[in-house]
């Protein structure tokens, strides 16, 4: 048993597939967006699997993996490739699901059990100011057609913000179906924190 030093189970292994994002959310990245790295700088489908292959083989095999992961290009392929170590007893997915309504039923095939996906509000007008230009009605599709392939039980990512999307604590649980198990998360403090807490300071963003 894997341990870490507070005495934790670690019984998943999480992966990042790619840096990309087809969101700009304020908290997360600059309005232009970040400078992608380059493919040969990030690791291959087959490497990614090698080091699954090794995690399994080694601490986690009795207790299974979890692996979490954002929409790339054939995702499908590096799930199923995923599933099918031995160990490895469940696959999990996390995206902002603007994309899932058309790859839910091939993940669904390809080996993928749950999703976890983020939702900071259940406005329309606060969905695109909060990730720039997103729409959440493509993140209600893909949320049905997570459903409809038996991914479940879906979990959802809230990060709360006092003055952004604190009014609506109360409201993410209790509007959304049951199926849907809402998390509150706290904002992480990444790099471009700093920028959005300035914006925010100026009043650019009206929420
Ligand atoms: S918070 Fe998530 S969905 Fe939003 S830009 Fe960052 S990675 Fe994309």
């Amino acid at each position: 048993m894997l341990r870490d030093a507070f005495g934790r189970e670690i019984d998943y292994l999480r992966i990042a597939v790619t840096d990309r994002c087809n969101l700009r959310c304020v908290y997360c990245m600059p309005p232009q967006g970040v400078e992608w790295k380059a493919r040969s700088q990030i690791l291959s489908y087959e490497e990614i699997v090698t080091v699954v292959r090794a995690a399994a083989g080694w601490a986690f095999a009795r207790f299974g993996s979890r692996r979490r992961a954002a929409c790339a290009p054939d995702v499908e392929r590096l799930v199923e490739m995923i599933a099918a170590v031995p160990g490895i007893v469940d696959v999990c997915m996390t995206t902002n699901a603007v994309l899932l309504d058309r790859r839910a039923e091939a993940l669904a095939r390809a080996g993928l059990r749950r999703i976890n996906v983020s939702l900071d509000t259940l406005r329309d007008d606060r969905f695109e100011r909060i990730t720039r230009f997103g729409h959440l009605e493509d993140v209600w599709r893909g949320l049905e057609a997570a459903e409809r392939a038996d991914l479940a039980p879906i979990k959802l990512n809230a990060v709360v913000v006092r003055g952004m999307n604190d009014d609506e604590l109360a409201d993410l649980p209790r509007s959304l179906r049951a199926r849907l198990h809402v998390r509150f998360i706290e904002l992480m403090p990444i790099s471009n924190e700093g920028d959005w807490a300035r914006t925010c300071r100026r009043r650019e963003i009206a929420w």
